[in-house]
């Protein structure tokens, strides 16, 4: 099954900024990679040859060099408002206009990004490999713009371009509407000078079906649980046979909810490998420290590949998927939205 592309915005009809873009560089350079990480670069493509069934856990630093911008940390604000404080189904009770200026915004930013490298390569994998699964906690997009095959992708923390009907009688759900803006009124979100406008109620998108509810964001926010059949899934694939490599994709190995499958994997016997921008010394701690023979993984568990990941993991998964070009309008950097 294909994904159609959907349409790219153009720049100039996206006049707003966030109020903290953040552009992660490339810090690391992989074609002047030392002996040693060359070494490891070996043992890992030696494995992944041999390797039966796979799961990539990913999570922001994924899409870090796809031009996304951030509202972790510091200046994480949207119109001066705190963005953390938004993600809550509280705050949509209170004042869903607000919130869905705040998604749509989130929306038209994730549009302007584009699928890098790891993207393609982690779609050309499932391609390659029925007992392949991207487990992502990202909800831009860009896995499935990327045409990652969507029965190999789960969204653990839901997409920014779901929608649920909010009515308590109607199950509406919509994936991959990549629509924008989703309602006329809503356009006014995506203008950086224009003041804060209230959006009366009857002007916010609203559900096909019951047509009466007011769809809501299919994002999990803070207080939701994750979703049961996400969850359900990704625990079916692991019980379901052995796991012989995790890939642990722009995130820590260490944190929830990626330490709790990593664990899993490892009681199984499978192996790690870590691609993130920092590496935990604790993500390493297995990870033999000597030069290895070209070839030997017998005695790893572990594989860690320090940099952006959408450097790392086109390299890492090239013995499967071969070499990874953008395809000819992409670009993996888009400093423009700066
Ligand atoms: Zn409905």
């Amino acid at each position: 099954m294909t994904v159609d592309y959907p349409p790219q915005p153009s720049q100039s009809a996206l006049p707003y900024r966030l109020d903290d873009p953040v552009l992660h560089t490339r810090s690391t350079q992989p074609e002047t990679m030392t002996a040693s990480v060359a070494a490891s670069l070996a043992s890992f493509h030696a494995y992944l040859r041999s390797s039966k069934r796979i799961l990539a856990l990913v999570g922001a630093g994924l899409s870090a060099s796809s031009g996304l911008p951030t509202f972790r940390g510091t200046g994480g604000l949207w119109r001066n408002h705190d963005a953390m404080e938004l993600a809550t189904p509280e705050a949509f009770s209170n004042d869903p206009s607000l919130v869905w200026q705040f998604y749509s915004a989130r929306r038209a930013a994730a549009l302007c990004a584009m699928p890098n490298k790891a993207h393609y390569a982690l779609a050309e994998l499932a391609k390659c490999m029925p007992e392949f699964l991207t487990l992502t906690q990202n909800v831009d997009g860009l896995s499935t713009r990327a045409n990652h095959p969507p029965d190999q992708l789960l969204h653990l923390h839901g997409s920014l371009f779901s929608l649920k009907c909010t009515s308590f009688y109607c199950d509406f759900q919509e994936d991959n509407n990549f629509t924008h803006p989703l309602t006329p009124a809503l356009a006014i979100a995506s203008e950086v000078s224009a003041p804060y406008r209230h959006i009366q109620q009857a002007d916010l998108p609203h559900c096909p079906k019951c047509n009466t509810g007011l769809l809501r964001p299919g994002v999990v926010w803070f207080g939701e649980p994750l979703p049961w059949r996400v969850v359900q899934a990704a625990d079916d694939f692991i019980s379901s046979g052995k796991v012989d490599l995790i890939l642990v994709i722009g995130t820590s190995g260490t944190v929830y909810p990626a330490a709790g499958y990593v664990d899993r994997v490892r009681m199984q016997g499978g192996k790690v490998a870590v691609f993130n921008i920092d590496i935990d010394e604790s993500d390493s701690e297995d990870e033999l420290s000597e030069v290895e023979s070209t070839g030997s993984y017998a005695n790893r568990t572990t594989w860690t590949f320090e940099g952006d990941a959408a450097e790392w993991v086109p390299i890492a998964l090239e013995p499967i998927v071969g070499h990874v070009e953008l395809p000819q309008d992409s670009s993996g950097e888009r400093s423009s939205l700066r």
